[in-house]
């Protein structure tokens, strides 16, 4: 039976960060992958700041930058709407299948062993070791990190998911410099659609929400707008409700959307599952050098990894709860509330990864706060009060 010092199970952008990091400590990392192919099925918008891929420590190569050019973002209600300027955030929009294998590379030259079609069906405890059956065959190893996606923690908890659909879209109505983020309770219940641009006239184009059909949900907010043709389809899960309590538990290490690292309003992932990712992969690479006895040690990648997004997740779950309460003629009103110097404020100063500063300020408007505060009482201090 091979022996590895930390098997990662999961080949995607967590998983990769983590084992990247890991084997930079000269750790004997594998990186077993259920899919025949890093980076696919795709199912992904690939929308990101350039500030959080410089944080993860990654230049994205040319091939996996599918558009540079976002410069507005129209947000609507079902018979409001307002546009923010993009140009301070730096998005771009990314192709994951690229991405991924290009953090693959980077995994791969810092020496972990990558592995396609390969599927951890379990890992059991054997002593100090874990036994870790695949469909290759079994392995073992002293780490095991999960980094398997939403399917791991939905097994867990079934609440915090929504239904997504996501397709490829060739449509005359999709401009290259702007997304569209479009809210309605009744068609995408505590979610929205959205239009995220890689091209003039070409795009990714999805909705989520709380039990909806997602592909009617789909199909009806494209024939809104015009003629489309669909190249490519995606349904996932997405998990919405935070990080779950405990990263770490003996040597095994959770991280990514396993761990429940997406934003809880936008359900984007790569930057903070990254970082999960990312520290978890040093924490071990700790443990490691430090010969394997301090198993305290990994307790630095959930307290890191806290201090960078805790307070900002917490606050965007008071988003989410706010949004969830508000019926489309409480979203209209909220919407003709917010001036536009308001709107001004938060194109020039908002941050695309921490983005409810900008949020709360938005909403500190007297009728607007009224609203918010009638929904949520004081638990809305938490967001505007900062
Ligand atoms: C429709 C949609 C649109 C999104 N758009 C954006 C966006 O625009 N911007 C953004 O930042 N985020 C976006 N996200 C979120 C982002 O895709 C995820 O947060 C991110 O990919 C999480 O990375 P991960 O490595 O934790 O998990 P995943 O990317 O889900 O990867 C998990 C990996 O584990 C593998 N796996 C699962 N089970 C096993 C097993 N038993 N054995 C071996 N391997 C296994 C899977 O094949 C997969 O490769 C979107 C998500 C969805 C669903």
């Amino acid at each position: 039976m091979s022996h590895f010092d930390v098997i990662v199970a999961g080949g995607s952008i967590s998983g990769l960060m983590a084992a990247r990091e890991a084997a930079k400590a000269c750790a004997t990392v594998a990186v077993l992958e259920e899919d025949a192919e890093i980076g696919t099925p795709e199912h992904c918008g690939g929308l990101v700041s350039m500030e959080g891929m410089k944080n993860l420590g990654i230049v994205p190569d040319a091939s996996a930058v599918e558009n540079s050019r976002i410069r507005r973002a129209r947000i609507l209600s079902p018979s409001n709407g307002f546009e923010l300027s993009a140009e301070k955030q730096k998005v771009v929009v990314l192709d994951r299948r690229a991405l991924d294998k290009q953090v693959a590379l980077q995994a791969q030259r810092a020496s972990a062993d990558i592995r396609v079609k390969c599927s951890v069906r379990s890992f059991n405890k054997d002593g100090t070791r874990y036994i870790v059956k695949t469909s290759e065959g079994d392995f073992t190893c002293d780490y095991f990190v999960d980094a398997r996606g939403v399917a791991s923690i939905i097994n867990k908890n079934r609440d915090g998911v929504l239904s997504s659909a996501q397709y490829e879209v060739f449509a005359p109505w999709i401009k290259r410099d702007a997304i569209e983020v479009a809210f309605d309770s009744e068609r995408y219940p505590g979610f929205f659609a959205w239009v995220i641009p890689t091209g003039d006239g070409r795009g990714k184009v999805g909705v989520a929400g709380k039990g909806i059909n997602a592909a009617s949900a789909l199909k009806s907010y494209m024939d809104a707008k015009g003629p489309y043709s669909v190249v490519r389809k995606v349904y996932a899960p997405i998990w919405v409700m935070g990080p779950i309590a405990s990263f770490v538990s003996g040597r095994t290490v959770v991280v990514g959307d396993a761990a429940g690292q997406t934003k809880p309003t936008t359900a984007g992932g790569i930057y903070t599952c990254g970082t999960g990712g990312l520290l978890a992969g040093r924490s071990i690479a700790k443990a490691i050098a430090a010969g394997k006895k301090d198993d305290s040690i990994l307790d630095e990648y959930q307290k890191g990894w806290s201090a960078m997004f805790g307070e900002e997740f917490s606050k965007m779950l008071v988003a989410r709860r706010l949004l969830e309460r508000l019926d489309n003629k409480a979203l209209d009103e909220l919407f003709s509330a917010i001036p536009k110097d308001k709107l001004e404020d938060a194109s020039s100063t908002g941050d695309f990864d921490f983005h409810t500063a900008a949020l709360a300020k938005m909403l500190d408007v007297k009728s607007a706060g009224r609203m918010a505060k009638a929904l949520l009482g004081n638990e809305i201090r938490r967001l505007v009060d900062g």
